[in-house]
């Protein structure tokens, strides 16, 4: 059951070759067998995923109309808002917090007949590269179990390449749904800004956070992107309805694009290990074959793109967090002794380091006297970025790189030395400041039979294309198809 593929299952349960209801318990046989070693979820509801799926099974038996994904068993990131469960964002700060309701992409998913299986880990509050900064439980990669499964959204990945679902959301602040996508050999991809309604994500850099799809493949992509993607009232940053309801991604998703005109940043991306750098040009070699012209360019300014990242996104973060405190949101502490204790207590007690970490660099970089210096320049970088992929847009239909610099990393590697987890989203932290779309895809296996992953990236909007060129390239491969040790 778990070789099939989103859309597959969809297919067969609504053609009565399968239920909802068989697919459901597959899945939640497989958790019960998987999941003590791989730690995807931080909680799952199977009794209220069998009622649903039963209550699809029923309408398609008696002929009633469904929903895009009618049936298949999904998982949701634990920091969107379900108003069923907790909703943790991975920290002790959230979990006895219940939602008083869905995020928009949840109803979503539920209005187009996904069934939703549990919530799946993440690094606290999305800040992480490793999913290492769980407050609540540990992920490991279904490739090698002494490895990480990438971040923050590793409990997604970590879940679609072990088949404990079908598909699942993620979120990308910074890399979150491509890194680790590409550990864990599953397609991830990162909208453009405003494609997807925030509404009900919890909050880490909001003009950075986007909600995006982790499958199996391209199609399944395209199949959850319809799903979700779409402008939202409740979100004054989602586009309009125009651009929002641009097309349908799985009718044009077999449609090559003719001429395919492909940029490389070299320089940019030498540091990559060498059997990443060996998987690109592979790649490279592929799209040659399938007729594409590669350019090398230079794009100046992405080399500050970690700083500015970090600088911008811990801004946001101080911001954002600040609504925990005891009163508001979360933890609050026992007896304090007067009302700042409430604040501080609950905030030390129950914020793990790496938040904390972010909260004071985001708050100094905002305090005044520093706001010029740090903030407002890290601004002025960002704005650079952009013009640097708006110029390549204008000759480039994409630009390709590696996803990360490395493949999946043991855990503890990188715990003690932040910066070191940081430059892991080198590659992909430039899409979020451009607010432009980007994918990772499964291209090939480091020495260790460790997935390794390209990263593709498309101009604003411009997702329908990037997953035609990306489906180019499934198409000719067979990466997609190879599945973890463990299952
Ligand atoms: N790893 C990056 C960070 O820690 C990106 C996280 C994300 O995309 N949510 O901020």
């Amino acid at each position: 059951m778990e070789q099939l593929s989103a859309k597959e299952l969809r297919d067969r349960i609504a053609a009565g070759q399968t239920s909802s209801v068989e697919a459901t318990m597959a899945v939640f046989e497989r958790i019960r067998q998987f999941e003590p070693t791989i730690g995807a979820y931080i909680s799952t509801c199977e009794e209220k995923a069998l009622e649903a799926a039963a209550d699809v099974d029923k309408r398609i038996v008696a002929g009633e109309p469904v929903g895009q994904l009618a049936g298949v068993p999904v998982a949701v990131k634990d920091n969107m808002c379900t108003t069923f469960g907790a909703t943790t964002c991975a920290s002790r700060i959230l979990e006895n917090f219940h939602a008083p309701y869905n995020a928009t992409v949840v109803d979503k998913l539920l209005a187009a007949d996904a069934v939703i299986v549990g919530k799946a880990n993440m690094d606290e509050f999305a800040m992480g590269s490793s999913t290492e900064n769980s407050g609540l439980k540990q992920t490991v990669n279904p490739w090698d179990t002494s490895r990480v499964p990438g971040g923050s959204s590793g409990g997604a990945a970590a879940a679609v390449a072990g088949g404990l679902c079908f598909a699942a959301l993620g979120s990308d602040t910074g890399g979150s749904i491509r890194q680790p996508a590409s550990f864990c050999g599953v397609v991830g991809l990162k909208p453009t800004y405003g494609r997807v309604s925030r509404f009900g994500l919890v909050a880490y850099g909001s003009s950075l956070d986007q909600i995006g799809p982790i499958t199996q493949t391209l199609a399944d992509t395209a199949l959850v992107l319809n799903v979700i993607a779409g402008h939202d009232p409740a979100d004054s940053t989602s586009v309009n309805e125009a651009m929002a309801a641009a097309c349908d991604y799985l009718e044009e998703l077999e449609e090559p694009v003719e001429k395919l005109k492909i940029a490389i940043v070299p320089e940019y991306t030498a540091g990559a290990d060498e059997s990443v750098q060996r998987a690109l040009s592979d790649a490279i070699e592929v799209y040659k074959k399938l007729g594409a012209e590669i350019t090398e360019i230079d794009m100046p300014h992405l080399d500050y793109a970690t700083a500015a990242y970090y600088v911008i996104a811990t801004a946001e973060a101080s911001s954002n967090l600040a609504r925990y405190d005891g009163v508001h949101y979360g933890h609050r502490t026992q007896s304090p002794k007067d009302y700042v204790e409430v604040y501080s207590k609950s905030r030390a007690e129950a914020f793990g380091q790496e938040v904390k970490r972010r909260i004071m660099l985001g708050t100094y970089a905002l305090s005044s006297g520093y706001y010029d210096a740090y903030y407002l320049k890290a601004l002025k970088v960002r704005n650079l970025i952009r013009g640097d992929f708006t110029s390549a847009f204008e000759k480039y239909d994409c630009i390709i790189m590696p996803v990360a610099p490395t493949t999946a990393f043991k855990i503890g590697e990188k715990t003690d030395d932040p910066l070191q987890m940081y430059l892991s989203d080198i590659y992909t932290i430039g899409a979020n400041l451009a607010g432009i779309p980007g994918i990772s895809i499964p291209c090939g296996f480091d020495e260790d039979n460790l997935p390794v992953g390209l990263q593709i990236l498309a101009p604003a909007f411009g997702e329908e294309k990037l997953l035609r060129i990306a489906r180019m390239f499934e198409k000719e491969t067979d990466w997609h198809k190879r599945t973890p040790p463990i299952v």
